[in-house]
């Protein structure tokens, strides 16, 4: 990389963090604005499109900037070329959880492809894969992994998703502290993990092209409950997608989907406000209820996915009537659900304690690893 854009990646990165520090700037006065207008090649087209973001919010604060021309515009570029995204967003796995702050990321991306062991599945996939070169706190501090519309503070929603990419490396980073706490072999002897971490996002992510992506199609203010829902279809999906392939690698990957779900983001911080627990802990009560999860005697958890089969079925089909009825009715329908199934909603916020002693395990094993 030539000298002069690697002394502009540190000075945005510094400035977006400064910028942070004092959200009250002036939009038109801050430092991030004044480091995109200076932006070298191959910046320049990704830097002018923030920038019209920052100048559409003018004397405004910095918390008033919408990232509208990021969401509707964004087109990661393959590498070798880097890409700049600056907007306001909020980091699922950051420190801040639920906060909307400015963020600058730069990275390089290639196009994600399905296994071709995966059934044909409907929608078109925008999905890229990523490799961090330099992000402001949010992202280098927390457990950010994936960078999507979704994440962005806008106005306007856009029709399309104009991207999505996930930062796989950090994915596995995440994943490896929980994976001694399985059963002995339950990912096979010798398991490949950013293979098979790669192939369960893979399947996720089937799982949304199959659904309603109902965050993008109700009110902004119901939003945290609907995409709840749409993560619930995405994990339901998946799994069933991989049980019925049945191989020992698809189990691996339902397994390493389900271990990174329930040990670890079912415990991320203020759980009650990000999506990712949320989901997590609603998977966590229904495999617990089908003993497809167990906690050992020896201080270990395993795992039985293909026992919850039928009860993953019932669930699948009814959460996607679910979406179908949020569609007619907006969000009352999904708030009903969570409901009976034991969540307490405040707000848009949703309240969960796992007491059982699997619940209590898997909370210290989270506080040692913080
Ligand atoms: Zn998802």
């Amino acid at each position: 990389m030539p000298p002069h854009s690697t002394a502009w990646i540190s000075a945005l990165i510094s400035a977006t963090d400064d910028d942070n520090i004092t959200p009250r700037v002036r939009c038109s006065e801050s430092a991030t604005l004044l480091l995109l207008q200076k932006a070298p090649e191959p910046f320049t087209r990704q830097a002018d499109l923030a920038e019209r973001d920052f100048r559409a919010a003018h004397d405004l604060p910095l918390t008033k900037l919408r990232s509208n021309s990021i969401a509707d515009g964004f087109r990661p570029c393959t590498e070798p070329v880097l890409n700049v995204l600056v907007a306001r967003m909020t980091v699922p796995g950051g420190p801040w959880p639920g906060h909307y702050g400015l963020e600058s990321i730069v990275f390089r991306s290639r196009p994600a492809a399905m296994p071709t062991y995966f059934p044909p599945h409907s929608g078109q996939m925008m999905l890229m894969f990523g490799d961090m070169v330099a992000a402001s706190r949010a992202y280098r501090e927390g457990a950010g992994a994936v960078l999507f519309p979704e994440q962005l503070s806008v106005t306007i929603r856009p029709a399309h998703q104009s991207f999505g990419v996930v930062f796989l490396s950090r994915l596995q980073t995440l994943l490896r502290p929980v994976v001694p706490l399985l059963e002995p072999g339950t990912l096979g002897d010798d398991p490949d993990l950013l293979r098979l971490r790669r192939e369960a996002f893979l399947a996720h992510e089937r799982g949304h092209l199959q659904g309603m992506a109902l965050e993008t199609v109700l009110p902004t203010r119901s939003k945290r409950l609907a995409a709840v829902i749409s993560e619930l279809h995405a994990d339901l999906d998946a799994l069933l997608m991989l049980l019925s392939t049945s191989t020992e690698h698809a189990l691996a990957v339902a397994s390493v989907l389900v271990a990174d779900r329930v040990m670890r983001e079912a415990w991320l911080l203020r759980p009650h406000a990000q999506v990712d627990a949320i989901a997590a802990r609603h998977l966590l009560g229904l495999l617990s209820r089908a003993g497809a999860i167990v906690l050992t005697d020896e201080g270990r958890v395993a795992l039985d996915l293909l026992r919850s089969r039928a009860c993953l079925t019932e669930e699948w089909e009814r959460v996607r009537a679910l979406e179908q009825d949020c569609v007619r009715e907006g969000v009352a329908p999904a708030r009903d659900y969570l409901q009976t199934s034991g969540w307490e909603i405040i707000g848009s916020s949703c309240h969960r304690e796992i007491t059982s002693p699997l619940g209590q395990f898997l909370a210290c094993s989270a506080v040692r690893r913080q």
